[in-house]
């Protein structure tokens, strides 16, 4: 059944026609997909080329000469370059197939469409004609008719009325005629149209509407073939698995087939062969521990077991113990052939027998190798435990100022190195002769009235005291109270006592403060650095070793005069008093006035210094809080005491004779710079603004060049001086280093002024001082406002990992946020240094 018989009907040819639009509709769906297939697979070549040439960057250097697995990728990769070949190739064909014959298969099934759709017209019309004009014809033939009777009616009636003659009759029958002639007429025509009509229908129904329909069927089905091969075309230019790319495959497997694990490194063995090496020696370095004055205990190759290191040594041992344990466990196992885990590969744990069998080998000799180490240690350990045995641990740290009982000991008559008797002998003989000119130097200056002068004459006449002892005793005097004292240096830090005492006999003397007990020590510069506790005996006298004296001055003054040295096992004698220095100023050398200000620690006062009447700055540090604290807030005085530059603000002295201590400094009149710049926002001008960001840059460049890492720098820790200069102040976080890594954590860390590596890795140099400088002066031009406003600190800080950086100031020039912009550089190193701040910020 085909199209001739099957869709002759109306809706037949509708649905023809439907159908033949689909299929247009379809051709060019299906161009429009393979034209996309044509740019993927355009686009896989390149990047799969792309691929194969990063692949081929392999290491030029000889290393991997004569690898097979270095040559296998090399071909590996060139096979994929042959990959995308053959991909862009085929979508070559692929694009050129859509671009020619599927473009003609779709233009002449249009016009192939079209053509039938005319032609059927053309017979449907021809039929429509015929079959109207039969219409028609009946029509007349009808009309014809009618008159025809109507005429012969009348011919009739007057045949009967009037008779055989008359002119009306003639006229009537004339008529009558000519209508039967045209009824006649009409009828033949009719009869001719009828026979034409069906001729014409039996036509159109059995010849022309079959034949076009045919014609049609058998165009579509050409279309079909044609449409086929495209589509056969399309999949061979798509078939990955064609013989090219089959080729393609089979070369790389046989490649990597031709890999031999034996014969990898051959030619690598061959080039680097050496002879093994020689066994190395782990020796200690006796260097280490040289200095035997503080490290006396530490013996090379040998454990120190006292208080200290006790309950370590004995934990390490349980810990060895038990490694042992479990390393002895896994070798059973690994013997009965359990699987154990050792540190093999994982990738290698699917290896065949052979190699299962090596790795049990090798996991065995692993575990005997670690099983042999942590016994040896655990021997060592034992060995150095069970030598002190039950004794009484040796104390482990000479620092007196850390362990108190140690200086006791060390004083003690039961010193573990007891003195000879000549030595005992002697040190008595010379105590007594010194204890005698003491006595006279009393008499003396009792007798003079003396009362605390700063000369003190001794008796040269009975003393065995040298001379030169004598003129260095002048120094030190008897009646006055013991703060008074040019060598009692108070409770100065440790750091700074030891920067102090320089050459070998250098001693001062100090308070520390210990579980809120004061305490007086001596320092003494003897082979390193020496402290002693001074003892005090129950009827209230002070000692070391030897006698005791009602007065500390008097105890000193008897160590120094006498030579002897302070405890016999630390040999150390009193040669020169170590004097305050013009910082070190003493409490009762200031006189607190208001207080302007608080900081961290105490309140700040504004004060007058009674030696030159001038005003100064006064940093008071709260009593009660801890050492540790105390020394923390000395700190600053420490470094500012280097420091001298015009934005910097000066240090005076520091004042440490007794409780509360303090820092003096300049006063700067203005205090704070960021109260400063909130009370005077409406009247500042740029001009002003560039002039404090100069002057801080000037300050900051200086503490650069110093090595100097502020850490804080912020508005609310500048102050602001006559004529608006700013001064850096606040140096309670500066470290002196290149740079500084800390790790204790980041409690009170301004994270909002500090650079992101400062934050994330604890890395400060002078350029995390840039990020803050660069907040200061965002600061600066908002006068006063809080950076990041609305952000809490972790907000801020994801956001400034994120990318984010504050917009300029309503005020800031250009110019200004560029170089904020320039201080927030994620990268450290592509900041400026303050040198290039200063000068940009100059130029302005
Ligand atoms: P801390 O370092 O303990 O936090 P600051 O250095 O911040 O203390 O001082 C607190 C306040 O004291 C400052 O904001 C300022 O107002 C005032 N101040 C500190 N040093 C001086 C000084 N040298 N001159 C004038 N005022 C000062």
């Amino acid at each position: 059944m085909g199209f001739s018989s099957a869709l002759q009907g109306k809706s037949a040819h509708d649905a023809l026609l439907s159908r033949q639009d689909a299929e247009l509709r379809l051709l060019e769906i299906m161009k429009r997909c393979l034209l996309q297939k044509v740019k993927c697979d355009k686009e896989y070549a390149i990047a799969l080329t792309a691929a194969a040439q990063l692949g081929l960057k392999i290491d030029r250097a000889d290393d991997l000469q004569g690898s097979q697995i270095m040559k296998v990728w090399r071909s590996f990769m060139e096979e994929w370059e042959q990959t995308a070949k053959q991909f862009k190739s085929n979508a070559e064909f692929l694009e050129s197939l859509c671009q020619d014959k599927l473009t003609h298969l779709y233009q002449d099934k249009r016009k192939t469409r079209k053509n039938y759709q005319e032609e059927h017209q053309k017979i449907a019309t021809q039929f429509t004609n015929i079959t109207e004009d039969v219409t028609r014809k009946k029509c007349e033939y009808q009309k014809h008719l009618e008159y025809y009777k109507l005429l012969r009616s009348k011919f009739e009636e007057h045949y009967i009325k009037a008779g055989r003659g008359g002119r009306k009759l003639d006229d009537v029958r004339d008529k009558y005629q000519k209508a039967c002639r045209k009824l006649h007429l009409a009828h033949n025509e009719y009869v001719l149209l009828i026979s034409e009509a069906s001729e014409v229908e039996t036509d159109f129904r059995t010849i022309l509407l079959p034949g076009l329909l045919e014609h049609q069927q058998s165009i579509q089905e050409d279309f079909v073939v044609v449409w086929k091969g495209i589509l056969q075309e399309a999949s061979q230019y798509s078939d990955l698995t064609s013989n090219s790319f089959q080729d393609i495959q089979r070369k790389i497997e046989s490649n990597i087939q031709s890999i031999h694990p034996a014969e990898e490194y051959r030619e690598f063995t061959e080039r680097h062969k050496t002879s093994p090496p020689a066994p190395v020696v782990f020796q200690f370095d006796q260097t280490l521990i040289e200095d035997k004055d503080t490290l006396g205990k530490l013996q090379p190759n040998t454990l120190t077991v006292d208080n200290l290191t006790v309950d370590w040594l004995r934990n390490r041992l349980t810990e060895l113990e038990t490694s042992v344990k479990e390393c002895q466990e896994k070798q059973s196992k690994l013997e009965n052939g359990t699987s154990v885990t050792v540190s093999i590969p994982s990738t290698l744990t699917l290896t065949n027998g052979r190699k299962e069998s090596n790795k049990h080998s090798k996991d065995f000799t692993v575990l005997r190798c670690q099983e042999k180490q942590m016994l040896k240690l655990a021997d060592l350990i034992k060995t150095a435990l069970n030598e002190v045995g039950c004794e009484e641990l040796p104390s482990g740290c000479d620092d007196i100022s850390v362990d108190p009982s140690f200086i006791e000991n060390n004083i003690s008559n039961n010193d573990q190195q007891p003195m000879s008797h000549a030595a005992a002998a002697f040190i008595l003989q010379k105590s007594n002769e010194v204890l005698s000119m003491i006595k006279a130097f009393k008499r003396k200056t009792n007798s003079n009235g003396a009362n605390g002068a700063t000369t003190t004459k001794t008796d040269a006449s009975n003393s065995s005291v040298p001379q030169s002892k004598r003129t260095s005793a002048m120094t030190l005097s008897t009646n006055r109270p013991l703060y008074e004292e040019e060598w009692f240096h108070g409770v100065l830090p440790r750091e700074e006592v030891v920067r102090l005492l320089k050459n070998e006999g250098d001693f001062l003397v100090r308070e520390t403060i210990r579980n809120d007990e004061s305490q007086i020590v001596l320092s003494v510069c003897w082979n390193g650095h020496k402290h002693f506790i001074v003892q005090t005996t129950i009827d209230g006298h002070y000692r070391f070793e030897g006698p005791a004296f009602p007065s500390i001055q008097e105890l000193i003054m008897h160590q120094h005069l006498s030579e002897l040295p302070v405890t016999g096992r630390s040999g150390a004698v009193l040669k020169r008093p170590v004097t305050r220095e013009v910082w070190e100023l003493s409490n009762d050398d200031v006189i607190l006035l208001d207080k302007i200000g608080r900081g961290n620690f105490g309140d700040v006062y504004k004060a007058r210094l009674k030696s030159s009447k001038n005003e100064v700055a006064v940093k008071t540090c709260r009593m009660t809080l801890p050492d540790e604290q105390k020394r923390k807030f000395l700190q600053e005085g420490r470094i500012l005491k280097q420091y001298d530059h015009p934005n910097i603000v000066k240090l005076i002295g520091i004042c440490v004779q007794k409780q509360p201590i303090m820092i003096v400094m300049e006063l700067v009149h203005g205090g704070s710079l960021l109260s400063f710049l909130r009370k005077n926002n409406a009247t500042l001008n740029t001009k002003q603004l560039i002039g404090m960001c100069r002057d801080a840059a000037a300050g900051m460049r200086y503490l650069e060049s110093k090595n100097c890492i502020h850490r804080d720098l912020a508005a609310r820790n500048c102050l602001i001086g006559y004529e608006n200069i700013v001064k850096i102040s606040d140096f309670g976080m500066s470290r002196e280093e290149e740079e500084y890594i800390v790790s204790d954590g980041m409690k009170q860390i301004p994270i909002k002024w500090t650079a992101p590596e400062a934050l994330n890795f604890g890395k400060y140099t002078s350029l995390c001082d840039v990020w803050s400088y660069g907040i200061l002066i965002w600061e600066i031009f908002s006068k006063g406002d809080t950076p990041y406003a609305g952000m809490s600190n972790s907000r801020a800080r994801e956001r400034i990992d994120a990318g984010y950086r504050m917009p300029a100031p309503e005020c800031a020039t250009p110019e200004i946020y560029r170089l904020m912009l320039k201080c927030w550089a994620y990268e450290p190193d592509t900041r400026p240094h303050f040198d290039e701040i200063y000068t940009i910020v100059d130029s302005l």
